[in-house]
């Protein structure tokens, strides 16, 4: 089946100025939010600005530049925020829900980064 876009999603209507959003990071390729229901001292969401509904929608149909962009993009905020671990930051989670199974609120693609404190396992 094709993958298809809501274009009412909540998110869509961030990105055109609709509804506004506390911005970490912006750039041609994503934008970067605070969660508005963090679950940690740094709740931030990094969407690219196509429309996609999944990571495997950008993957399938997003241009090379569209995909390089909003994967920097995701660095540069884990960056911005001082968590990776590479750069001498505490570390934190990254995760992408997608359809039913996980529970994605939200049809636009979505990286969620979680950190500020220890987030504990997921899988064992
Ligand atoms: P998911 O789709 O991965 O389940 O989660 C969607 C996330 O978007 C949730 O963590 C929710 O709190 C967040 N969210 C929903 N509506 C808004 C909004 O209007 N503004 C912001 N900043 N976050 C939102």
């Amino acid at each position: 089946m094709p993958y298809s876009y809501d274009d009412q999603n909540i998110f869509a209507k961030i990105l055109r100025g609709e509804i506004p959003n506390d911005t970490v990071y912006e750039d041609d390729h994503a934008l970067a939010f605070r969660d508005i229901q963090p679950q940690a001292p740094h709740h931030v969401l990094v969407i690219p600005k196509g429309p996609y509904v999944t990571f495997d929608h950008l993957a399938t149909e997003g241009s090379d530049a569209e995909i390089v962009g909003f994967t920097r993009a995701v660095g540069k905020v884990c960056a911005l925020l001082g968590v990776d671990p590479g750069g001498d930051g505490d570390g934190y989670r990254m995760i992408s829900n997608a359809g039913v199974h996980g529970v994605q609120e939200v049809p636009h693609l979505h990286i969620h980064i979680l950190a500020g404190r220890p987030i504990g396992r997921m899988v064992s």
